[in-house]
């Protein structure tokens, strides 16, 4: 069973594409947040960010960086929050990996990425030193 964005790039249902190339469309979010809100994706089917093979996230990657300054000048945007939900447990429902661009405004009454976690946690310097490791001997 594909996916609702499989079918978006099979051109099973419609949407408003704004720009593709053979590896890679973005199109306007169904439920825009803000005017101009765009959906990057590849076009294979990969759930995560890391299921995605390195030359298809340079070609991502590449069509973020040329459509948040079209996007951003179309609607007159003061800047933008750019981001993924990876894995649904941090809010993704389409499990086809997307960039969400969405457009932001002075006083747009919307908040800085950081309000998307719970209460941040308070950690010592011992767990900061664990956690660093850690995450180092992995990367
Ligand atoms: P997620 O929560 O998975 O990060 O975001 C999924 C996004 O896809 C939502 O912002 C939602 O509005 C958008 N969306 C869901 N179904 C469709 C669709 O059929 N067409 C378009 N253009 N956007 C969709």
């Amino acid at each position: 069973m594909s996916t609702i964005f499989s079918q978006i790039v099979d051109g099973e249902i419609p949407a408003r594409v704004v720009y593709e190339d053979e590896t890679t469309i973005a199109f306007l979010d169904a439920n825009p947040l803000a005017p101009g809100h765009t959906l990057v994706i590849p076009k294979d089917e990969y759930e995560r960010l890391n299921d995605v093979p390195e030359d298809v996230a340079s070609d991502l990657y590449a069509t973020i960086h040329r459509l948040i300054p079209a996007v951003e000048d179309a609607v007159d945007a003061d800047a933008s929050t750019v981001a993924f939900n990876n894995g649904s447990e941090a809010g993704q429902e389409v499990p086809h990996v997307h960039c969400h661009i969405i457009p932001r405004f002075e006083g747009d009454g919307g908040g800085p990425i950081h309000g998307v976690a719970g209460e941040p946690p308070s950690l010592d310097d011992d767990e900061l030193d664990e956690i660093e490791a850690d995450i180092s001997s992995r990367a």
